[in-house]
């Protein structure tokens, strides 16, 4: 058995030359259905996060995503709810039966967030926080690890094998945008990160158009493209107001573009022999209609 990554033997393809498939609360990741992973890029208050996880549903997410914690570049922009955030999201699982993922940003949270959690979101910031990870390879709750700004990919997948490494199978890896030379983007996404990805490693990947972008006339475009690239999922951000978002509201798609988006990238799904969601149920599949 020749490794590609023989210092990362836990994450190597030939660990699982298959794949991982894995269940979160129910969706599986890793399968033939691209998950979609959808929501505000952070919580702001409960009837924001209600209506965000509604939208999302309606429109075929599986997952729902929501920042409790927020790791913000000045110390002066908003925090997140932090503790009242995690509350609102449970309270929104509970109205609408999606998992959700949000991040955690210490090992000092790592508790109350895993309550609360179905899947644990590792930011980009924290993708070589080490202690960080080896506690979140501690915990059996399934983790997003994003990819750093910077990050190679050698590195990135050494950060996934410290996770895995503490016995956490349940890795899964997410494309973000990185920093290049290129202003006019907020990040410039990798799709090359993709296939090479899948071919390295036996991990899900999904692909986080918003921040790779910065700007939510681009993220529908570039979902696509990740699709059809081999992505196994959508990170995407989607706000009822983006205008008034407390962050990152210049990429956030509104409940309506979304809603868009979602059938124009189960056509892309469909060509490459994938599905999305409750959106291909209901377009090519008539009557049936996925939860
Ligand atoms: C986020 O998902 O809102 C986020 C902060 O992402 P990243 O860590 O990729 O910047
Ligand atoms: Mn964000």
């Amino acid at each position: 058995m020749i490794l590609a990554t023989p210092s990362a033997p836990l994450v190597d393809r030939q660990a699982k030359p298959g794949g991982s498939v894995f269940s979160v609360g129910g969706v599986e990741i890793g399968g033939p259905e691209v998950i979609v992973f959808a929501g505000p890029c952070a919580v702001e208050s409960e009837a924001q996060i209600i209506a965000a996880a509604r939208a999302v549903k309606a429109g075929g997410a599986r997952i729902l995503r929501g920042g409790a914690f927020k790791p913000r570049t000045s110390p002066y922009s908003f925090q997140g709810l932090k503790d009242e955030g995690l509350g609102l999201l449970v309270l929104a699982r509970a109205e609408t039966g999606l998992p959700v993922v949000t991040e955690v940003m210490d090992a000092r949270h790592l508790e109350k967030v895993v309550a609360c959690a179905d899947i644990l979101q590792i930011g980009s910031r924290n993708m070589q926080n080490f202690t960080l990870l080896e506690e979140v390879g501690q915990c059996r709750t399934p983790v997003l690890l994003k990819r750093g700004m910077s990050a190679t990919l050698a590195e990135y997948i050494h950060a996934a094998e410290h996770v895995m490494r503490g016995g956490n199978e349940r890795v899964i890896l997410c494309e973000r945008g990185i920093r290049t030379f290129e202003p006019s983007t907020r990040n410039t996404l990798d799709l090359n990160a993709v296939p090479m990805l899948k071919r390295l490693t036996h991990l899900p990947v999904i692909v986080d158009p918003s921040h790779g972008t910065g700007l939510a006339w681009m993220v529908p475009r570039l979902a696509c493209a990740a699709i059809a690239a081999g992505a196994d999922g959508l990170l995407i951000e989607v706000h009822g107001d983006p205008s008034s978002a407390l962050s990152d509201g210049e990429q956030a798609l509104t409940f309506d573009q979304f809603a868009r988006m979602m059938p124009e990238a189960a056509a892309v799904a469909a060509a490459v022999g994938r599905r999305i969601g409750a959106v291909i149920d209901m377009d090519l599949r008539g009557t049936e209609r996925a939860s």
